[in-house]
């Protein structure tokens, strides 16, 4: 979260500091940090006193680039570029071509460790996917996905592979501009996660309204809205199940989801019920508002043990200002899309706003992610509207909606 704070604020000094700290974490955790060194690159600052700081760190660094002996991947124009720690020879690298009527692949099997944890997605305008996996304990797959034949090359430069797509042009021709929109959308990847399930009810309002039997609701329909509009969409949970906080993310991480959206409804104390009702929206942030922490707190608690688990993994997850921004984003298309829609059929509709939070159940995502507050399941009439078919059903069209509009601008 210091870290987080930094990156918000643009302090870069603080910000090199945070990241040593982690990549110091990670040594001891045994965990790749090399994106945060990566980052810390990047800083490039010169401060004597940081230099400094790192010259005791540098063992340390040795010791990960051993075992990761592929420092970086990433894209740059029509070419990936896998950085390795060591000089890189022919048998180094595999290729295979996998052509189908509908598919074309690329598959290069690189000899190296880069991440032992999830699949990793790479954008280069042209190609429709890249994906980064370790194959196994030695190997590394990039795999490029595309509707028509790609030609690649690749080169070997010291300790580099480049790896280059010749005829990226070809996608121009085929795509006209206004079509261009709906393929697009067709393959953007959606996680819907409806909260708490199973022996976690989540909030419960008068009448015993659970939160997990409103958002599951709101989040079929968005489910079956969503898969309509042509994207791919995915449920945490399919059924009145508990699910762990990290697996949520670890679910939207695997299925390379584009964005993973958390749906829930709030509530306050008894005393407080009839005043407080509205719709907010969160993305993933430092909190500084009290009422951030409040709601926080509120969905942090269904597990105790994962709040452990998790504060080790802010410490270790990837977050950039990037991130952050295209939450931000996300939630504010899909706050305004929320309130256009409900308040069409209904009336006192209450605008929350959007709202930044330290919620965990976003920590992990490695995809814009945001979670929506559907309303106040405390609040008698709210509530009431909340076990509503037609009222949960015109909130999730608000949520594809705003969906909608956020890829259309920011694809
Ligand atoms: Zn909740």
């Amino acid at each position: 979260m210091d870290y987080l704070r930094a990156v918000l604020n643009s302090n870069k000094e603080q910000e090199a500091s945070y990241l040593k700290r982690l990549i110091s974490i990670g040594a001891k955790l045994n965990i790749n940090t090399t994106k945060y060194q990566n980052e810390l690159k990047k800083l490039n600052i010169t401060d004597s006193k940081i230099t400094k700081a790192t010259q005791s760190k540098t063992i340390q660094k040795v010791k990960v680039s051993q075992q990761h002996d592929i420092s970086s991947v990433y894209t740059k124009e029509n070419a990936i570029i896998i950085n390795y720690n060591r000089v890189v020879s022919k048998r180094d690298i595999d290729f295979i071509e996998e052509r189908t009527k509908t598919d074309h692949q690329d598959i290069f099997d690189l000899r190296g460790v880069f991440e032992n944890a999830y699949e990793t997605k790479l954008r280069m305008d042209g190609v429709d996917k890249i994906v980064i996996v370790q194959k196994d304990k030695n190997t590394v797959r990039i795999i490029l996905k595309h509707e028509y034949n790609l030609k690649t090359i690749y080169i070997i430069n010291n300790n580099q592979i480049i790896i280059k797509v010749l005829n990226l042009h070809l996608k121009e021709k085929l795509s006209t501009s206004l079509t261009n929109n709906y393929f697009n959308q067709k393959k953007k990847i959606i996680v819907i996660d409806p909260g708490h399930g199973g022996k976690d009810s989540g909030a419960v309002g008068p009448k015993k309204r659970y939160e997990k039997v409103a958002v599951f609701k709101v989040s079929k329909y968005l489910y079956e809205d969503l898969k309509k509009r042509g994207y791919t969409v995915y449920l945490t949970r399919k059924s009145d199940k508990f699910i762990q906080l990290k697996n949520r993310t670890h679910f939207a991480n695997v299925k390379n989801a584009d964005i993973f959206i958390s749906i829930h409804v709030n509530a306050v104390p008894k005393n407080k019920a009839h005043k407080v009702k509205g719709i907010e929206t969160f993305f993933l942030s430092p909190a500084r508002s009290e009422r951030a922490k409040r709601v926080a707190k509120l969905e942090n608690k269904s597990d105790m043990d994962e709040m452990n688990y998790n504060s080790q993994m802010t410490f270790l997850t990837i977050l950039n200002q990037s991130k952050i921004t295209a939450s931000n984003k996300l939630a504010i298309d899909i706050q305004q899309n929320l309130l256009y829609k409900t308040r069409q059929k209904y009336s006192g509709i209450v605008d929350g706003g959007v709202r930044e939070g330290p919620f965990w159940v976003l920590v992990g995502a490695q995809m814009p992610a945001i979670l929506v507050e559907l309303g106040y399941i405390s609040h008698p009439s709210e509530s009431r509207r909340l076990y509503n078919r037609h009222y949960q059903k015109l909130l999730a069209e608000g949520l594809a909606n705003g969906i909608d509009a956020y890829f259309s601008k920011n694809f």
